[in-house]
């Protein structure tokens, strides 16, 4: 049996924050607010596990209001997520990811956010890819004001 699952996630970029992909940090003017960490791009992923999945959304799991998630490393929301779909019985067949910024480029850190992704889904690197695009200038990640994530998953459980 296979599922789709799709996920996507904004947030805002400020000073003082760290910009964070996948839990992979890259050197940036700006970061991502946020309850959590900020990790736009592991968010929008939970998202699509937890969707393919059918097992809620990230903000009801772990919401903003609770102060457990304070700062949490949103890699290990990630892995708990995976467990969660693990042990309803998937496996991540592959994820395909695009994050919307101006600046910086994502293409020179692209591997190794695939890596971390990989090494956080126990899967090899082949299963995961990253894009990288801007928004011409248009709308706030245009002008450099927040960060998009989108992220598509593809689950597969034995039948029964
Ligand atoms: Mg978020």
């Amino acid at each position: 049996m296979l599922r789709i699952g799709l996920g996507r996630d904004v947030h805002r970029l400020v000073k003082g924050r760290r910009f964070l992909l996948g839990g992979v940090e890259l050197p940036a003017q700006r970061g991502e607010l946020g309850h959590s960490d900020g990790d736009v791009l592991a968010h929008a992923v939970c998202d699509a596990i937890l969707g393919a999945a059918a097992l809620g959304d990230i903000g009801e799991l772990f919401p903003p209001s609770d102060p457990a998630w304070k700062d949490a490393d949103s890699m290990a929301l990630l892995r708990s997520v995976y467990d969660m779909a693990q042990q309803a019985g998937w496996t991540l067949v592959n994820l395909d990811c695009v994050v919307c910024c101006e600046e910086p480029k994502v293409l020179p850190f692209r591997d190794r956010i695939r890596q971390s992704l990989a090494q956080a889904l126990e899967v090899s690197i082949d299963r995961i890819f990253v894009k990288g695009k801007t928004a011409e200038g248009l709308g706030p990640v245009g002008k450099g004001k927040a960060v998009e994530a989108l992220a598509v998953c593809l689950l597969e459980k034995a039948a029964i």
